[in-house]
């Protein structure tokens, strides 16, 4: 048997134990494999070598490969090696792949039954997409626009109806309805995120740090959660950058227009889920502001599959809406071309080349360029452009750190029969920063929350439809950095300010869910993976050690802050990149700081209110 598959096997067998009710090690090893092959090509050597270190362990220890121990000897095995809080994080590492792709196989039939049962909402916008196999190799604008995310397609939008003639160039493809309908989740997963899903940044904890890619952006994988800008974050924007476009009753028109576009609505409680009604429960029960959330999907029918590309067209991401009126207006999208440098003659803008897959170049010449690369993407592709000199470019990024906890009910919750991220409780939002969401994920995608491993982990998993999960965000102070020129290498130092702002979010969390009747809280908490008391709950939180906690992030902002100090800012208050002309950045990078809410709204009314700037 190849080194990799008897590698893989031992892991799975020891992670969810056969004799306990787990599936076949060898089917799921293979599947295992096969996921592997949609991954970046360092990722499958990094988990064979992991797997294999852990037989090679059990082969010294106990002197037989992993797989054909007795279940006992494996946990205790398992036990032993992650003792140490490193051993225990690199089994984290292995446990997220097996059980994300054992979760995703086991519940494929439900989540393909589920987006089928009705029919879209509505069918695929037109936009005028060319794959750049077929695009000429030079081609002219008035405006190339770098990114069809959410700043970038609404830069296009405002640009093509101001009589601009516009590109919208694409790293990613189209995704239509009938695919996201009709395709493996786990295919889905693969292809609608940057390297497969695998990004992150590094540090102490690292944190989980997914990118969407594709014609939409990130906005194909979100979760639909809108807010407009809370005013204390525009007046901070205001007077401390001096970006005079976020006065409050300047940008409030910008704010207005996006609302409108997006259809902007509360989840009705009828499409909920049982998940947002217990935390909407929790919190009344404490008396804690509370309320459904309020989200772009007209026509949601909560099947809870938001962060695979949404299979009904319910969430309303902007290929269904700016783009298509971008193109109704004239622009043209180049999907599958990535930018390499936005081109320059004499300190000003030419245009962008970009590469096709097949490595050949395209040429867009344009006076105008406007990068909506995304907070990861902008300023890597700004530095290989020779337009990266500025000091800050790259540095203050922040991320709206996340942590989640889950609670346990007698009654069955089925946290993914219903709306994706569904409920919202804002008590601790302006006293402390933390913003709690009624958050799953796509069937059967979060087990890898789940603690232990082996019979407990089985157990676990089977009683996983009694959990009711929740997340929560904390507004954090810029503390990373995305390096590189090729490819981004984010590094991000939680403070230790926000390590105890995620840390009390976990207790708020807790306690909203011992209050809507939970049994137990699993925590997240190394070491204190389950409590069974509010007080149990607040020993853990005050044990907790933040650079432990299991983080994830889907907020990156402030790589290229728009503000009025040449020094700190590379971007001037009206978008424009210091030190060339010609080149806007309308994406999540120029927000000065974290919006504190999900971000999508404040990306796009700034992009608008920058674009609008740029045609008049
Ligand atoms: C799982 C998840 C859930 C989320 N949920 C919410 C939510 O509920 N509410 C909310 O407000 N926000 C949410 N967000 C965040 C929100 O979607 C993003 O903040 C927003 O889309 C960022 O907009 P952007 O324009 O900066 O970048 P993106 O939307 O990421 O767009 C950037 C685009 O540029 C393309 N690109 C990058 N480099 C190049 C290149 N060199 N050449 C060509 N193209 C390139 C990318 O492929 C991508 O399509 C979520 C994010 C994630 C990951
Ligand atoms: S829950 Fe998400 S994926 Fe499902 S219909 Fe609603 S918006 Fe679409």
């Amino acid at each position: 048997m190849p080194v990799a598959q008897r590698a893989l096997r031992g892991l799975c067998s020891a992670l969810l134990p056969p004799e306990a009710g787990g599936p076949d090690p060898g089917e799921l090893s293979q599947e295992v494999l096969r996921f592997l092959e949609s991954q970046p090509r360092y990722v499958r050597p990094a988990v064979v070598a992991g797997a294999a270190c852990l037989d090679t362990a059990s082969a010294l220890l106990a002197r037989r490969r992993l797989e054909s121990l007795p279940p006992a000897t494996r946990e205790a095995l398992l036990r032993r090696l992650t003792a140490s809080q490193v051993g225990s994080a690199a089994l984290d590492g292995l446990k997220a792949l097996v059980l994300l792709v054992a979760g995703a196989e086991r519940f494929a039939g439900e989540s393909i039954g589920s987006a089928r049962r009705s029919p879209p909402a509505r069918p695929d916008a037109e936009l005028d997409v060319t794959p750049s196999a077929a695009w000429p190799s030079t081609s002219r604008f008035d405006a190339v626009v770098v990114g069809s995310g959410a700043g970038g397609a609404m830069a296009a939008r405002t640009l093509a109806r101001a009589g601009m003639s516009v590109a919208i160039v694409e790293e990613g493809r189209r995704h239509g309805v009938d695919e996201l309908r009709n395709s493996h989740p786990l295919q889905r997963f693969a292809t609608l995120y940057r390297d497969g899903g695998t990004t992150g940044a590094l540090g102490r904890p690292p944190v989980v740090l997914p990118i969407g890619r594709g014609v939409g952006g990130t906005t194909l994988v979100n979760s639909g959660t809108c807010f407009r800008t809370p005013q204390a974050v525009l007046e901070r924007w205001r007077d401390e950058a001096g970006l005079g476009l976020a006065d409050p009753d300047t940008f409030a028109p910008y704010l207005d227009e996006v609302w409108r576009m997006l259809q902007v609505a509360p989840v009705p409680l009828d499409v909920m889920g049982r998940n947002g009604m217990l935390a909407l429960a929790g919190a009344e029960a404490l008396g804690w502001r509370s309320a459904p959330l309020e989200r772009n999907a007209p026509g949601c029918g909560g099947c809870c599959q938001c962060a695979i590309g949404c299979p009904r067209n319910a969430k309303f991401g902007v290929h269904l809406n700016a783009l298509p009126e971008a193109c109704a207006a004239g622009a043209k999208i180049v999907s599958e071309a990535r930018v390499e440098r936005v081109l320059t003659e004499g300190g000003r803008a030419t245009g962008i080349e970009a590469r096709r897959n097949d490595g050949s170049s395209v040429t867009i010449r344009a006076e105008h360029v406007i990068v909506a690369a995304g907070a990861s993407e902008t300023p890597p592709l700004l530095r290989r452009s020779g337009l990266g000199s500025h000091h800050h470019l790259g540095r203050n990024l922040a991320l709206h750190p996340a942590v989640g906890t889950a609670g346990r009910f007698e009654e069955p919750v089925v946290a993914w029969h219903g709306v994706l991220q569904s409920a919202g409780v804002d008590e601790f939002h302006q006293s402390h920063g933390i913003l709690v969401e009624a958050t799953s994920t796509p069937p059967g995608m979060g087990s890898m929350v789940l603690p232990g491993f082996g019979r407990e982990l089985v157990a676990e998993i089977d009683a996983a439809d009694h959990l009711a999960t929740l997340g929560a965000m904390v507004a954090d102070l810029p503390a990373g950095r995305v390096h590189g020129t090729r490819r981004a290498l984010i590094r991000y130092d939680l403070t230790r300010r926000d390590g105890r702002r995620l840390v009390e979010a976990i207790r708020v969390m807790g306690r909203v869910l011992f209050a809507a009747g939970a049994s137990e809280v699993l925590t997240g908490i190394p070491g204190s993976a389950r409590v069974r008391s509010s007080d149990e709950l607040d020993e853990a939180v005050d044990r907790a050690d933040p650079r432990w906690l299991h983080v994830a992030a889907f907020h990156p902002v402030g790589t290229a802050r728009a503000g009025s100090d040449p020094e700190r800012f590379p971007v001037d208050p009206t978008g424009a990149l210091r030190g060339v002309s010609g080149v806007w950045v309308t994406d999540a990078s120029v927000l000065p700081t974290c919006p504190e809410v999900n971000p999508q709204v404040s990306i796009m009314a700034l992009a608008l209110a920058i674009s609008a700037g740029i045609a008049s």
